[in-house]
């Protein structure tokens, strides 16, 4: 984990007191069973997925193949390391790359699921969360009996770390403006702002493609990593241009790093409206985050509860009974 500047923030509980509740929404699983196959992109080895419905109030849980594994729960807590991807742990077994299925879970809104895998790595697929999310949609979204209520931010919440920061503002709706600056003429100084919704994540984020730099290839292999990793599954740079013939939109990693972002938000596993302000920004910063914003939602809820008890008991008193 990075080392993250320690910022106060400025929690005010009575402000949550003025606000509406936030509206609630249907939890979702998945109508059936799907298995997904593809190969781990740093074993190189084939890994079967299988993703099957689960009760309202289960929420995302990973299980291995091997039942002496356990099961992993999805959240900001369980995260053990963000170099390169997410990797979840329960301390006896652990799962890396967990954030392109996740913003395939969080753009078909899926709060409850279990995730079985056979590998200590999720399958790249075609290094985007396209395939995931289609597989999702094939199997099909079933609303469940109980609601959720989607994170609403009372105030900002952000982490610096240097000259990279990532902040997350009060906002109706899910905005995302993120900007890149990496040392690279086609990938420096580039920004992007998107208002996002289902639709929009599915068409226009959910494609881009994992990308990497043909200059750390080498260093990577040494490491015994990216064993699966090829021109099918990410996109690569050279000191100047792209190996691919194809993009899949002009600006395909800023809208990777999107993605990444989406996915590692929903560790929260609960839907957020919230305007992300993202600078050089990656997945330590972004799990740093999801950890103070679980830490505002627990005040802010635990203020709300306060306010509601003591509008109760002033109209008790108020009644003389
Ligand atoms: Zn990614």
């Amino acid at each position: 984990m990075t080392r993250m500047n320690h910022l106060q923030l400025d929690i005010n509980p009575n402000a949550v007191s003025t606000m509406a509740p936030p509206a609630q929404q249907a939890r979702r699983t998945l109508k059936t069973e799907t298995t997904i196959t593809g190969v781990g992109v740093h074993s190189g080895e084939t890994v079967h997925l299988k993703l099957s419905p689960a009760p309202a109030g289960t929420g995302l849980v990973l299980r291995s193949s091997s039942k002496e594994d356990g099961e992993i729960e999805v959240s900001p807590y369980s995260v053990v390391n963000t170099l390169n991807a997410v990797t979840l742990s329960n301390g006896k077994w652990q799962v890396q790359t967990v954030e392109h299925l996740l913003a395939a879970l969080a753009t078909a809104e899926v709060t409850d699921l279990y995730i079985e895998l056979d590998s200590f790595e999720m399958p790249i697929m075609d290094g985007s969360s396209a395939e995931f999310y289609s597989a999702v949609l094939a199997a099909g979204v079933v609303e469940l009996d109980e609601t959720i209520e989607p994170i609403r931010l009372t105030n900002a919440v952000w982490v610096v770390e240097g000259d990279k920061y990532l902040v997350a503002l009060p906002h109706d709706g899910l905005r995302v403006s993120y900007h890149i600056d990496y040392q690279h003429p086609l990938l420096s100084g580039k920004s992007l702002t998107l208002d996002l919704d289902s639709q929009i994540l599915a068409d226009e984020i959910l494609p881009a493609r994992t990308f990497g730099f043909l200059r750390d290839v080498d260093h990577l292999k040494s490491k015994g990593l990216i064993k699966g990793a090829s021109l099918d599954n990410a996109v690569v740079l050279t000191e100047d241009h792209y190996l691919n013939e194809d993009l899949r939109f002009p600006e395909e990693c800023i809208r990777h790093k999107v993605l990444d972002l989406i996915g590692d938000m929903y560790l929260l596993g609960r839907p957020i409206h919230a305007h992300f302000i993202a600078s050089k920004a990656g997945h330590g910063l972004d799990v740093a985050l999801a950890r103070r914003i679980m830490t505002q939602v627990s005040v802010d809820e635990l203020a709300r509860k306060r306010a509601s008890a003591g509008a109760k008991s002033s109209a008790v008193a108020a009644t003389g009974s």
